[in-house]
């Protein structure tokens, strides 16, 4: 049996709360599905800064280096906001993105039947709703340079960011999605500002050709971002995987997360180019933060982490059928009634962050005997 190896960032506020709930998850497929882990544990974050000096240390990036996958909490609080920039808790994540060269960015946003009526959007437009946003997260106008502000003669100032993207970048976020779209329903939709921005041309440009030479079995169509914004509040179910710069990414997948109800349930995942052995870095982590708000208080929802190890079993460990079935268990116990406050409805069983883990894991058996 092959061994997994595993990092555990639990980070801070309810980070250590929902990993310790993936934990009891990854024990019971230990214990029932044939799958071995060896788990390692560091610090990230608010916690790291308490203890290093550093948000991430070196120590903690070279682990994260040599394993088969980061599993991550959240980082950030109250605490550490005055920090300088480089030692706030969040610079530890952007640090991992960068030294692990984890480019691109994926988030489903699925909303499961038991929570249509949660959404904002009526229950018809997003019942079924099952699109995956991929998003380019190491170039872009976060990373371009200049990247400054000046002062004018006069006292008026002057920021600048740059929008830049090179024909790599782009090739090798568009392999990722079309290749993802080639295990769903295989469309995709590349929405860029083609009509204003040069970056946006190049885009279409390398995506059509990335397109014609390696993936004509996908489906392909072109999107302006704006108008992809408001395709999904219009109809989301349109769409089945959306590929898009780090900008727009950014608030797209936003966007697409608030359409299926609470930020607790959406997981994510950060990938890197494969090695030669076909090894590829990976890191999990609900898109939720720290929620300093209900830290300590066992109320965080763990299924956005423990989605993510679903994640982590379907596109790092190759477990597809193990991953499939995590989601049913979650499907499952959300139709049987059982909620986190966050997305409490009438009529239901609330519970929290342990006991919700404690019926996923009952399905679980349920489903596997
Ligand atoms: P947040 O996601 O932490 O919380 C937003 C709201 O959603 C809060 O009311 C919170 O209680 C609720 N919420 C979040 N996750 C929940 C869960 N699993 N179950 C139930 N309710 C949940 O966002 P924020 O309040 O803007 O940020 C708090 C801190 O987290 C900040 O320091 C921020 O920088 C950091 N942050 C970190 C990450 C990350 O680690 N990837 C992402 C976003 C924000």
């Amino acid at each position: 049996m092959t061994t997994h190896n595993l990092l555990l960032l639990p980070g801070d506020g309810i980070g250590p709360e929902v990993l310790e709930e993936t934990r009891r998850v990854l024990g019971w497929y230990s214990a029932n599905r044939n799958l071995s882990f060896a788990t390692q544990e560091e610090l990230v974050g608010g916690v790291s800064y308490e203890k290093h000096g550093a948000p991430a240390t070196d120590a903690m990036i070279r682990k994260a280096q040599n394993v088969d996958a980061v599993l991550f909490g959240a980082v950030g609080g109250p605490k550490w906001d005055k920090l300088p920039f480089q030692s706030k808790p969040e610079q530890g994540l952007l640090r991992l993105r960068k030294d692990l060269g984890l480019f691109a960015n994926l988030r489903p946003a699925l909303c499961f039947e038991a929570l249509k009526d949660a959404s904002s959007l009526k229950p018809e437009i997003v019942s079924g709703l099952d699109i995956l946003i991929v998003r380019e997260l190491t170039g872009g106008v976060y990373f371009g340079l200049p990247k400054e502000t000046t002062v004018l003669p006069g006292g008026e100032k002057r920021a600048v960011d740059t929008q830049v993207y090179t024909t790599g970048e782009i090739e090798r976020i568009a392999r990722v999605a079309f290749e993802l779209a080639r295990l769903r329903s295989g469309r995709v939709a590349s929405a860029e500002k083609s009509n204003v921005m040069v970056t946006g041309v190049l885009w279409r440009e390398v995506v059509t050709r990335v397109h014609g030479a390696e993936f004509p079995d996908v489906q392909l169509s072109h999107i302006l971002a704006d108008n992809c914004a408001m395709q999904l509040v219009r109809n989301p179910k349109q769409f089945d995987v959306i590929v898009t710069d780090n900008l727009f990414g950014d608030v797209l997948s936003d966007e697409a997360a608030q359409l299926t109800g609470s930020i607790g349930m959406l997981p994510s995942a950060s990938i890197g180019a494969k090695d030669a052995n076909g090894r590829q870095r990976a890191l999990y982590e609900p898109i939720h933060g720290s929620a300093p708000d209900i830290a300590g208080k066992g109320l965080a929802n763990p299924i956005a982490a423990i989605l993510s190890f679903a994640m982590c079993l379907r596109y790092s460990l190759g477990r597809g059928e193990d991953a499939a079935l995590l989601d049913r268990a979650v499907e499952r116990v959300l139709a049987e009634g059982y909620r986190t406050g966050d997305i409490m409805q009438p009529g239901m069983t609330k519970v929290g962050t342990a006991a919700m883990t404690d019926v996923i894991l009952k399905v679980l058996d349920k489903l596997a005997s």
